[in-house]
């Protein structure tokens, strides 16, 4: 079984998008504020927009199951206060659910949290709640950065975090560490501010003691880990600097990077770089990069392509990569294939 532990409603009916400029509108002119209620998305609708794109491509690639949030660049939750986003947080892990029941043997969701700038992060707790408990979210995605880009909350490893981890602890569930769209016009959503929040989660672990306090918590940093493979000498020695274990002890227990990395060399980089237990098979399609490189005449996001190219694993750490370590860092996602008798 091929799972892809990283994709997101991009494709959702234009329905979803008209609905949030109106929410957004509503901050400054509350009598154009819509209800939750207003949004109408039908069955067959999110049926069409899966069939037409995901689906397709997942066919073609022989992908057999993707975990599932909503849309992170439309997360926005730098946008109004704790109740837009609760609100948008609500309507769009709904939509997930519904995906998830629609194909319940290709899509199964995690959740977006209803983050918001300078809330305090224990507010997320009830959706966190809704979404495990009700919508079986197997995984949430955290944003560590609410402001979008300017960087005003504490780092990952403070205990203005904590409510959020003991509850994803109590229910062993990892985060994805997954920041949203860009405010700050010097950062490029998913060209720079993406790939600096990787990078940055990970120097903020690895200066903190964070897996300490919580031994089995687990994040997974996604696009490949950002700059964090290509520079992992630099992390070694940062690490030995400040006194810290070796990575493999301090962070790699608890720490795991996707395959989203679109061409051949940062594969292989990432692949002979990052032990293969903490690599997680992902594309993010249909993400960032939606095009076909014409070196390749393949779409930039077929990773499995790479993967598969990739002479630095053995099949057996292929299967790791594609099935097995998903199961392990995923525990509710390995209970819900068991109990399908996969
Ligand atoms: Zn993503």
């Amino acid at each position: 079984m091929i799972i892809d532990v990283h994709g997101h409603y991009t494709t959702a009916p234009k329905a979803l998008e008209d609905w949030r400029n109106r929410q957004i509108a509503g901050i400054k002119d509350p009598s154009v504020k819509p209800k939750a209620s207003d949004l109408k998305i039908s069955d067959d609708q999110i049926k069409k927009t899966l069939e037409d794109n995901q689906l397709k491509h997942m066919k073609e690639r022989g992908l057999d199951l993707v975990i599932f949030s909503p849309r992170a660049s439309f997360m926005a939750h730098h946008v109004g206060d704790f109740q837009v986003s609760s609100t948008w947080a609500a309507i769009c892990n709904e939509l997930c659910y519904r995906v998830s029941l629609l194909f319940p043997d290709h899509f199964v969701p995690a959740a977006m949290l209803p983050q918001s700038a300078g809330a305090d992060p224990e507010t997320c707790i009830p959706e966190i709640v809704k979404c495990v408990e009700e919508y079986g979210c197997v995984a949430v995605n955290l944003n560590p950065d609410p402001s979008g880009g300017h960087w005003t909350s504490p780092p990952l490893t403070d205990r203005h975090w904590y409510p959020i981890y003991e509850k994803l602890v109590e229910y062993d569930v990892p985060a994805m560490i997954h920041v949203s769209t860009s405010s700050n016009a010097c950062f490029h959503t998913t060209g720079a501010h993406y790939i600096n929040a990787d990078t940055t989660a990970f120097m903020q672990l690895v200066q903190g003691d964070l897996f300490k306090d919580f031994p089995s918590l687990r994040f997974v940093i996604p696009h490949g880990g950002g700059a964090v493979p290509y520079h992992w000498g630099r992390y070694r020695g940062l690490a030995q600097e400040l006194k810290k274990p070796l990575l493999t002890e301090h962070l790699l227990k608890n720490v795991y990077f996707d395959t989203c990395v679109y061409h051949q060399p940062g594969m292989d980089l990432l692949t002979k770089v990052v032990p293969a237990e903490n690599i997680l098979f992902a594309s993010e399609m249909i993400g960032a990069v939606r095009g076909v490189d014409p070196e390749t005449g393949r779409y930039y996001d077929d990773t499995k392509s790479y993967l598969e190219a990739s002479t630095e694993l053995t099949p057996a750490q292929k299967r790791r990569i594609y099935e097995s370590n998903a199961r392990r860092v995923y525990p509710r996602l390995d209970a819900a294939l068991k109990k399908k008798g996969k």
